[in-house]
Order: C-alpha cells, then structure tokens, then sequence
C-alpha cells in the first residue's frame, strides 16, 4: 500500500491511514512519500546550497523546520510519543544544518532530498507506537538498490527484502520509504520525482505480492484530465499496456515507470482514493476489459522536428543515422511519422536540442516547432474499430493536427497538436468519444 504526499500530507490523513492499514488482513508493506511539499522544499534548499546562497538555505531549512514542529504537535499526544517525534524532527534537521557548513556536492544533494521520506515514514511509526499497533520499519536504504544506468536490480531488491522480512516473521505492518535508494557507489539516491510509486510497484514485484495498491487523492485513473474538463469518470479496468500509455502520455497519477515491474510480475495494480477508500479506483491487470476507448491523456512541452531530404528517397539507412543523433544525446523519442522525403519526430526535451539540430542539418532541411501537445487516445483495440477512428477525427475536425500516430499499438493513437488547442481538443474528444460534457 503506497500513499502519497497529500495522503500523508496532514496529521489527520496519517491518523486516517493507520486506520486503512490495520483493516488489513493480511501483512501488508506501507510505501510512503515525503509529506506534501517537503520534496519541492528540500529541492530549493539543495539549489540555494549549490549556488552559495546559504542565508536562502537556512531559510527555507527553518520554515521546513517550523511545518514539522506544527505537524508533530497534532500528530501525537502521548508524552513519549511526542518526546520521540520532537528528536527525529530535531535528528533530520541537524543534519540539513550541517549540510549548510560543507562543501556541496551531487551526493550531498540527494541525501538532502531524501529527508523527506526518512522524516515521513519515522513519524508515522512514531504514531503507531503511540497507537500500540505493532509494526516494523524498514529501511529503503537496506534494500531498493539502482546500477550504474540508474535502473533497479530487482535481483537483489529481492534477496535483501526476503532477507529483512524473514527477520521480522509474524509481524504484519511493515512500513517503508518510497523513493530513496542507494546508487551503484552505495551512496543514498533516488527514483526520481515522484518515483515512490515506482518503490512500490519495485517492492511488490519483489515479494510477488498479492497487490499494489497506490493510494492518492482521486479515486482513480479519469478518462479525462479532471483539470481541464468538467466531467470525467474513473476507468475501472484497464491492462498494463493502456496504463503505461496514459502514464507516460500525461495521466498525473501514476509514475510512469512503476509499471513494468508489476506487469512483468504479473502483479494486480490497484489506484485507490483515500478520501473516499470505498470507491472502486481503477485496477490495472494483464487484462483489458472491454474493446473501447477508455481515456485521453495530454503531454505538453513538446518539440516536434521534420528532416526533409530528397536523399531519402529509395535511401536505406536514412532512420538509423537520424535516430543515432538522438540516441548519442541521450534524447528519448515520444513519436514518429514518415514521408518518402521527410520524417517527422518529437522530443520532450530541450536540454541537447542545439547539438542535435546542429548534429541533423547535414541530412537535409531541419524544420522545427516547439510548444506542441500529445494528445494520447487510449483503449482495448481502438485502432482496429473503424466506428472509434470516424468518432475521433470526426470531433476534431477544426483543429489543426500536425501529426499522427496510428497503428504502432493496437490500443493508442497519438495526435500532435499546437499547445494552445490543448484544453478545446480535451473538451471535444470529452464530448465526441465519452459523450461527456
Ligand atoms: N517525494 C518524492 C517526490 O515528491 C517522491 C514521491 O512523492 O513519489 O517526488
Ligand atoms: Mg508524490
């Protein structure tokens, strides 16, 4: 069971937690975020650090400092309870203090952001002594590891896991940290922004657990961006493949790489509501349900490139040179379309943009547009039902797409268009493919 920022985010939400998790029957590991906005909080103590702007840091380390005394006050109530939350607020802020007296370093950064999660889960255990609910800590450092390429070792996640959890037989309530890990040097690291999901999902592949359930604030995976459009619905069932599409393509509640783990282990992955833990959620399984459209998702900050080249006319190998630029700048490519003469890409981010436009100007003429959307239709088999494709185009008819991906997976079609039709594009794919206003 992971919970959240917000979930955590409250004395009365963690109160209400420890409510959820004792419902349990069987044990159950609890993955948890750092209170909501500690993490944005500990980035800007660690940016005000590496630009020498101490007095900033001290700042933001005080103000973090007084959110936790506050939190703490209402969190516990009992004399020990309150004496032990006051030293672990107190342990994890000296540290953060004398931080501020060393040199800084990428190292000494990520022990800065995983404060966050270290303060979370100690203070939730502290709550659930002072309940007498018994329960164990253990500590993501001793288990959830990365390599070199920053990607999981779920080989040894699994042996150290085991290992912990035969140690600690009998118990039922395990409580953990989402997010931070130890690097291939054994330094403390992590699973990048909002990557606790990710530490769950890692977790529950590793112990072949009976589910994931990844708690939030919304009861579900929408079919629509509820930010955008007035009224969406939660999608009960959808298979892993449909999830990883909405993840990666906008859909805010989900990490994106916290799927694979679950779909390779096979593993149920539930997203629930915990301000409302009897709503239905949405369950992610191997298995799509119903042929259809489930939801549309939106990825904004998209560049989109075209190479024209009369050389690629009746060229092979043409791809593999321009992919190979890409890839040499460690760019991920989100679509791709193609022409006789011309291809046409997009990238989400800007950071090698000049070197590879520099590095792709031999292979012909380099057009560029930045400020583009992906507008992701996910569902079971949508790009096979003649019916789906007439509703979609059909309810886009006035906007200008740039680009369309059709026929890579049975079960998306991706449209590029202009950032500023974002929210008119949402609204009528709500009406014509949902029938919701
Ligand atoms: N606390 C981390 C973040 O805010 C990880 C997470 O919440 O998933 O990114
Ligand atoms: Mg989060």
């Amino acid at each position: 069971m992971k919970f959240g920022g917000t979930s955590v985010g409250k004395p009365e939400r963690m109160h209400h937690i420890v409510s959820l998790v004792s419902k349990e029957t069987e044990p159950v590991i609890v993955v948890l975020s750092a209170l909501s906005g500690t993490t944005n909080a500990l980035v800007e103590i660690g940016d005000c650090i590496a630009r020498g702007d101490r007095q900033g840091a001290k700042q933001s380390i005080d103000k973090l400092e007084a959110h936790y005394q506050a939190f703490i006050s209402e969190l516990v109530k009992k004399e020990a309870s309150v004496a032990k939350a006051k030293s672990i607020v107190a342990e994890h802020f000296e540290f953060l203090n004398i931080i501020l007296r060393i040199s800084f370093s990428e190292a000494l950064s990520k022990d800065i952001l995983a404060q966050g999660e270290l303060l979370s889960t100690k203070l939730f255990c502290t709550y659930l002594e002072e309940q007498g609910t018994p329960h164990q800590l253990l500590p993501a450092l001793e288990f959830m590891s990365i390599d070199q390429y920053d990607e999981p070792q779920i080989g040894s996640i699994k042996v150290k896991l085991s290992q912990l959890l035969k140690e600690h037989k009998g118990k039922k309530i395990f409580v953990t940290q989402g997010y931070i890990c130890r690097n291939a040097r054994g330094e403390v690291d992590n699973l990048k922004r909002g990557g606790s999901d990710y530490s769950a999902s890692l977790i529950a592949a590793a112990i072949n657990a009976s589910v994931c359930e990844i708690w939030t604030d919304i009861d579900g995976m929408h079919n629509n961006d509820p930010r955008i459009v007035k009224k969406t619905v939660p999608v009960e069932q959808m298979s892993f493949d449909e999830a990883a599409e909405l993840a990666y393509f906008g859909a805010k509640i989900l990490h994106p790489a916290s799927i694979w783990p679950a779909q390779q282990y096979n593993i149920p992955v539930k997203l629930l509501n915990t301000m409302q833990p009897e709503a239905k959620g949405t369950t992610i399984t191997g298995e799509a349900g119903s042929v259809g459209v489930k939801a549309v998702a939106a990825k904004d900050n998209i560049i989109a490139i075209r190479i024209k080249s009369s050389r690629m006319l009746l060229a092979y190998g043409f791809l593999r040179k321009i992919f190979e630029v890409f890839e040499k700048y460690r760019t991920p490519i989100d679509m791709i379309t193609t022409s006789e003469v011309a291809v046409s890409l997009t990238i989400d981010s800007d950071s090698n943009l000049d070197k590879i436009l520099k590095e792709l100007e031999p292979f012909g003429t380099v057009e560029l547009d930045k400020d583009q959307t992906i507008i992701s239709v996910v569902g079971n088999q949508i790009a096979q039902t003649e019916d789906m494709v007439k509703k979609l185009f059909g309810s886009i008819m006035n906007i200008p797409v740039r680009m369309v991906s059709y026929g890579g997976s049975p079960h998306n079609i991706s449209l590029l268009v202009p950032a500023s039709y974002k929210i008119q594009i949402l609204q009528q794919l709500n009406r014509g493919m949902f029938g919701l206003e």
